[in-house]
């Protein structure tokens, strides 16, 4: 989608620090991370949100998120997977993408 910014970024026409991309998502650090590691995970494909996600690509980018946090070395001190969705849940953007936090204690329940 033309004036999508996570498209923008999954088309390399906006920079981000990509870490991860292969033929379904993109993995790349959020600007303003809330943890010592914070990565978007999107799918190639324009997406609005969770709500609007089939099956298939749900399970491929929560699939991606649980091994981005692996790759990073979170897989036994554990991290957190958010899909803001909508505007109560504060997203700002409205490309499909999961949060994968980690590296400090995640208080519970969010704000
Ligand atoms: P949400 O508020 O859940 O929609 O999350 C959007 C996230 O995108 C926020 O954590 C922002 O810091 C992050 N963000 C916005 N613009 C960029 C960008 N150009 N590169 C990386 N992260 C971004
Ligand atoms: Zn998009």
């Amino acid at each position: 989608m033309a004036d999508c910014l996570f498209c923008g970024i999954a088309a390399h026409r906006v920079p981000a620090t990509i870490v991860h991309e292969d033929d379904d998502v993109v993995v790349f650090k959020d600007l303003r991370p809330q943890a010592p590691l914070h990565v978007l995970v999107i799918p190639k494909e324009h997406v609005a949100s969770l709500a609007e996600a089939d099956v298939a690509l749900a399970g491929t980018v929560a699939a991606a998120a649980a091994k981005a946090a692996a790759d990073a070395g979170y897989s036994a001190s554990g991290y957190r997977v958010v899909a803001n969705t909508g505007p109560d849940a504060g997203q700002s953007v409205a490309h499909l993408h999961f949060h994968v936090l980690a590296g400090r204690p995640l208080g519970w329940p969010p704000g």
